[in-house]
């Protein structure tokens, strides 16, 4: 009999989004006349740009000849994939060597592998609320976690404490599911906080893109220090309409060099590499010429006119709530808007009552930490016309 890795009977029930389409689906069932708007999902709803989709056609037709067939990739991904990434790095006045950039199937795939370059004796410092990847990937393999608080008083922007030592720690920023943005000022203490420690940030910028205040950072390199401490994961998901798509990237600079317990330098860059090229195969050639069209300048001007649709959608759900007097985080440089549920109220009780009450889906706080318990999240990658609507009826409701 195989034994098994009994890690997994450690993690907690995933039924977020199980149980939301269960509690949706009972409701439409009950009142078919009843025209139910969904701001719940993480997903974007825009089709692909047509600069991504040129790319995409161009990488089909390279299949079609034998001149420029494609077969096996570089497990790292192709070169003109990764300096187009450089290059849309040093636009926005970040250095990365295209060297460091590891191509990937997504931020998911990647947020959650690396924690295999990591011993289970380690501290390890995890948001609450957050992207319940992190927390996951590590339960898996046995590692205990440490939470930091997020809440209302530190605006969901957790920060050092230099009294403990942590030897990993996961940032998110702007932040899933609060919205709230780091600035250089905060980056630049945890930067601090990770030399002073030797410990190693890891740094989900999958929703960089919808970063619009030049002041704020929109990677983690742009902070002194940052490469001798800090890996970046990054998406085309939200950026570019890519989740069904796929494609992701991580830096992982070379920087990053560890003393080994047996004297060993050991370079987490070299690891990754060897990680990647054991388990992974790359990211379809397709995809990849797809991708690289996302990056040039044209490419990304189509992606902001997607992402100024949903902010503008932002808005209007934040200008709702402002109205309400209904506190709130996100919703300016993030797809998502975060806020206290009327009334002391708990987020599923606030999720019932807001589809039985409003007809409006969102998702309750409890689902991304302890924390979020008294909390909702909508989101604006719905359409500008059912978000109008459904905002009508939140301001009716409450
Ligand atoms: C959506 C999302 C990602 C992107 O995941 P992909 O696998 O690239 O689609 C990564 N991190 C966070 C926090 C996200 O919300």
């Amino acid at each position: 009999m195989p034994k098994l890795n009994e890690h997994y009977q450690d993690l907690k029930e995933s039924y977020l989004f199980a149980e939301i389409a269960h509690r949706v689906a009972a409701y439409t069932q009950a009142h078919p006349d009843q025209k139910v708007i969904r701001l719940g999902i993480g997903d974007v709803t825009l089709p692909l740009g047509s600069l991504a989709l040129a790319g995409l056609h161009e990488g089909v037709d390279a299949m079609a000849s034998p001149d420029t067939f494609k077969g096996y990739g570089p497990e790292q991904g192709y070169a003109f994939l990764r300096d187009a990434i450089s290059a849309y790095y040093a636009r926005s006045g970040v250095s990365v060597d295209a060297g460091d950039i590891f191509i990937s199937d997504g931020a998911k795939s990647d947020t959650g592998n690396i924690a295999e370059l990591f011993d289970a004796d380690n501290v390890i410092l995890i948001p609450d609320p957050v992207y319940p990847v992190y927390v996951d990937s590590n339960v898996m393999s046995g590692k205990k976690v440490t939470y930091i608080s997020g809440n209302a008083e530190n605006a969901f922007l957790p920060m050092p404490d230099p009294a403990v030592h942590a030897d990993i720690i996961y940032l998110c920023s702007p932040n899933n599911p609060t919205g709230a943005v780091y600035n250089r000022e905060q980056l630049q203490e945890w930067v601090n906080y990770a030399l002073a420690n030797d410990a190693v940030i890891l740094f989900d910028s999958a929703y960089e893109a919808f970063i619009t205040d030049p002041d704020l950072p929109r990677s983690i390199y742009a902070i002194e220090g940052a490469k001798r401490c800090a890996i970046e994961f990054c998406s085309l998901s939200k950026t570019a309409g890519f989740t069904g798509t796929r494609c992701g990237y991580t830096v992982v600079p070379k920087e990053l060099v560890f003393t080994a317990s047996n004297g060993v330098q050991m370079s987490l860059h070299a690891m990754w590499n060897r990680r990647q090229s054991t388990k992974f195969n790359g990211t379809s050639y397709i995809v990849q010429s797809g991708a690289a069209a996302v990056f040039t300048e044209d490419g990304m001007k189509q992606c902001r006119a997607n992402i100024q649709y949903y902010q503008e959608n932002a808005r209007i759900i934040a200008d709702t709530l402002t109205r309400k007097n209904i506190r709130f985080f996100g919703g300016v440089h993030s797809p998502y808007i975060w806020f206290e549920c009327p009334n002391g109220m708990e987020s599923w009780a606030f999720f019932d009552e807001l589809l039985t009450r409003a007809q409006v889906v969102g998702t309750p706080g409890a689902g991304f930490g302890e924390n979020g318990k008294h909390y909702f999240r909508l989101t604006s990658f719905g359409n500008h016309e059912n978000t109008l609507e459904a905002m009508k009826r939140f301001e009716k409701l409450f």
